[in-house]
């Protein structure tokens, strides 16, 4: 017997994890029951005492609509299994949370998402758990930061807002060679463009708020890995009450079935509009992977299959003279977050990178000038019609 091929990607997006039921819905339907009943004492005893996979109390994740799109994920990412929590967050808390206790050390490289910097610099610190942050500038310094009591490394790639590259297979050989864990946030990239699991990270986390969701229409988060990794995080998410919500669940589901066709066509439009911009009189620079001129792009071509839909630049002029720009857009909405079918835009400045100091910002590069945008799905000659008419001074 020859063992079939690994389905596509996209095959896999639509069909993994599927548990239909006899009523022949095409899909996993959803089940939004708090609590699942049994025929006996005996079978409540055979899934409590984990000899039976059966279904029970959905914050426990056993719920079979969580059970499918958990599923679905770890074959996208390609791990072993994988968890849904209520956000993003939730998925780094509880994967900080069991992967490392009082005493313990954690590197954090290069620019993170503001709730991980708040999480590792403040919240951990509280519970006896240290960070020491390098810059991607610093990665030849990453051997000595590791100490003894050094369990994980984290970082995001490409960063946010700088579309900094790291180079995930060089750092996890690193960890690794320390004895310690490599985690990496997947949310900008998307499994479609990059598979850090593959390159050699341990665990991949997600906001699934982002791409994975899609739509700017769920908030969500998950952690994917080997079921050695992933099997003490489950009684955190448990016990925190970190669970995803059935419906959201399935919201998610849905989206994941799109997902290749819509990364694919967020990085043909962040990729045209990046090349535009590079050529524009008021842009001074433009952060964009996939632009030959990016100093990360030679590590992103080798490491990512596309260049995603995430880009930042910097218009000439002040703060002011670039809020006005951000202020003239009318397709891109001024928004947080990312990835979903609608264009937003940011001003770091006056939105993510606004609780930082001054000092701290020049440091990570941030300056007054730079406009972040997450690339949506409307026509790119709009869009790039609204982006010229807001430059136009
Ligand atoms: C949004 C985001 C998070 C946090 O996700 P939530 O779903 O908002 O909790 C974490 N990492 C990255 C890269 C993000 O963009």
């Amino acid at each position: 017997m020859t063992t079939p091929p690994t389905p596509g990607l996209s095959t896999r997006c639509i069909h993994a994890g599927d548990h239909l039921d006899e009523r022949g819905g095409i899909h996993t339907p959803l089940y939004n029951h708090s609590t699942f009943a049994f025929t006996s004492t005996q079978g409540v005893l055979d899934v409590v005492e984990g000899r039976a996979n059966g279904n029970l109390y959905t914050r426990y994740g056993l719920n079979p609509t969580i059970r499918s799109v958990e599923e679905k994920l770890a074959s996208i990412e390609g791990g072993e299994a994988a968890w849904v929590f209520s956000s993003g967050m939730a998925a780094e808390a509880a994967t900080l949370l069991s992967c490392c206790k009082t005493g313990d050390h954690v590197v954090c490289i290069g620019d993170v998402y503001g709730g991980t910097y708040e999480l590792l610099g403040t919240n951990l610190p509280d519970l006896g758990i240290t960070t020491t942050f390098l810059l991607g500038s610093q990665l030849d310094r990453l051997p000595e930061a590791l100490r003894p009591n050094t369990r994980l490394v984290f970082f995001e790639t490409p960063t946010n807002p700088n579309m900094e590259v790291l180079d995930i297979a060089a750092i996890a050989a690193i960890a690794r060679r320390h004895g310690v864990l490599t985690v990496v946030d997947n949310t900008f990239a998307t499994p479609v463009n990059q598979d850090p699991l593959a390159l050699g990270a341990d665990l991949v986390v997600h906001s699934t708020t982002k791409y994975l969701g899609g739509h700017s229409d769920l908030t969500g988060g998950a952690v994917i890995g080997s079921a050695r990794l992933l099997q003490p995080i489950w009684m955190w998410r448990k016990n925190l009450g970190q669970m995803m919500a059935p419906e959201v669940a399935f919201l998610l589901a849905r989206s994941l079935r799109t997902l290749v066709i819509r990364v694919r066509a967020h990085n043909d439009a962040a990729a045209t509009l990046a090349r535009r911009l590079a050529e524009h009189p008021r842009v001074a620079s433009v952060n964009y992977p996939g632009l030959t001129t990016h100093p990360g792009h030679a590590v992103a071509r080798a490491q990512m299959k596309g260049f995603g839909g995430m880009l930042s630049f910097v218009v000439r002029g002040d703060a002011a003279a670039t809020a006005a720009v951000v202020d003239r857009l009318r397709l891109f909405a001024i928004a947080p977050s990312l990835g979903g079918v609608e264009s937003l835009v940011t001003q770091p400045v006056t939105t993510t990178h606004h609780g930082l100091t001054p000092e701290e910002r020049a440091r990570r590069g941030i300056v007054d000038g730079m406009v972040r945008l997450s690339v949506g799905l409307e026509d790119v000659e709009d869009l790039w019609a609204d982006l010229e008419q807001a430059l136009a001074s």
